[in-house]
């Protein structure tokens, strides 16, 4: 009799533990990484460098330095040059997704083919043509996944928001969300602030900028890990913009530096969050682009917008805790920027929204197993 209790009571914890559902049975702990680099071509990502630019007398000053990207045999030898941790690391624990090559093909279902729009879609999960028609500083009526996690978030730093361009707080709706933003040229206000803090707000005063709208993305990094070490926001929004301001200058060499130290960005909030117990083995990152641009005429490289064919083709990588380790993918498919927010609520246990109403569906890149602890 006494047996048969045990066994019984064994049994029960068994099944308890093998019933499980998945592993994000455990969601209130899984922190999402959202990362835009502005106006990285999918042809730089998945080819690496392009050696007709690179070799124009009009958008590159000096080609020698960007010799160590080309000369390589092979395509996936001269992409992991250029983007080392993409084409090494995240290829291991990760999808990546958009290489046209294998007519797999990523695209913006906005028809405006430029950054606000583009935010507005990735970070809602709904192009809004109708209302988001420019990018003048107006404050987004749309609310995005940061806005609806700090809204049901208990803490004040549940998510945070770091940008190159000034117009993320219009996008972002800082006013009105409650998230923390940090962009364009603004320093950090999160009180009290670290030594660090205090160091890029004065260095940002001394270093300008080569443009009016946009800082360099040092700084937004930066301000990023000094916020992320101190607040532990659940869920991140790094918006970098240096690919797009190089191009549109027609600096070919200045647009390939900036990918490729992008990529070590990248490589740098990977590590932070490995050796760090609120983030590790618990973060999935999310990368992604605002919008394409051109190929042909050549000169279109410099270019986007609804006239410039191919700037609504863009690319997706999602990695980290609990993701498929897929790859490139190299079969046919069709995704969309909208998938991206809804991804992020599916992983966040955040309400979902309805497909019916213009959203995206969530990308099919969980592991689905039980964890048994
Ligand atoms: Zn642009």
């Amino acid at each position: 009799m006494k047996n048969a209790k045990f066994l019984f009571a064994f049994a029960l914890c068994f099944m308890i533990t093998s019933f499980r559902p998945s592993l994000f049975a455990q969601r209130d702990k899984t922190k999402v990484f959202l990362i835009t680099l502005d106006g990285l071509r999918w042809q730089e990502l998945f080819t690496g460098v392009d050696s007709v630019l690179a070799h124009s007398k009009s958008f590159t000053s000096n080609p020698k330095q960007l010799e160590r990207f080309m000369n390589h045999t092979t395509v996936q030898e001269k992409r992991a040059s250029l983007m080392p941790f993409v084409w090494n690391r995240v290829t291991k624990m990760g999808a990546i997704y958009g290489n046209r090559h294998f007519k797999n093909k990523v695209n913006l279902t906005n028809k405006m083919w430029f950054s606000y729009p583009g935010y507005n879609e990735i970070l809602t999960g709904k192009a809004d043509d109708e209302h988001i028609t420019s990018n003048a500083k107006i404050n987004n009526r749309n609310i995005t996944v940061l806005e609806e996690y700090q809204r049901i978030a208990k803490r004040k730093y549940a998510s945070g928001a770091f940008a190159s361009w000034d117009v993320f707080p219009f996008i972002i709706n800082k006013e009105r969300s409650g998230v923390y933003v940090n962009a364009g040229f603004d320093s950090a206000y999160n009180e009290p602030l670290s030594r660090e803090e205090k160091l890029l707000n004065d260095l940002q005063r001394q270093v300008p900028s080569p443009w009016s709208s946009v800082r360099l993305d040092g700084f937004t990094h930066q301000y990023a890990k000094a916020f992320i070490k101190k607040n532990h926001p659940d869920l991140v929004y790094i918006a970098y913009g240096e690919t797009d301001d190089f191009a549109h200058d027609g600096d070919y060499e200045a647009y390939i530096k900036a990918t490729h130290n992008t990529d070590a960005l990248l490589k740098e909030l990977w590590e932070l969050t490995q050796v760090d117990e609120f983030y590790r083995d618990q973060t999935v990152f999310i990368v992604t682009t605002d919008h394409g641009r051109g190929t042909v005429p050549i000169e279109s490289w410099k270019s986007h917008g609804a006239s410039v064919k191919g700037a609504d083709q863009t690319w997706i990588l999602v990695y980290g805790f609990g993701i498929k380790p897929q790859g490139e993918l190299q079969e046919e498919g069709q995704y969309y920027a909208n998938q991206i927010a809804p991804t992020i609520r599916k992983i966040m246990a955040l309400e979902s929204k309805d497909v019916a109403q213009g959203y995206g569906k969530a990308l099919d890149v969980q592991l689905n197993r039980v964890i048994q602890q």
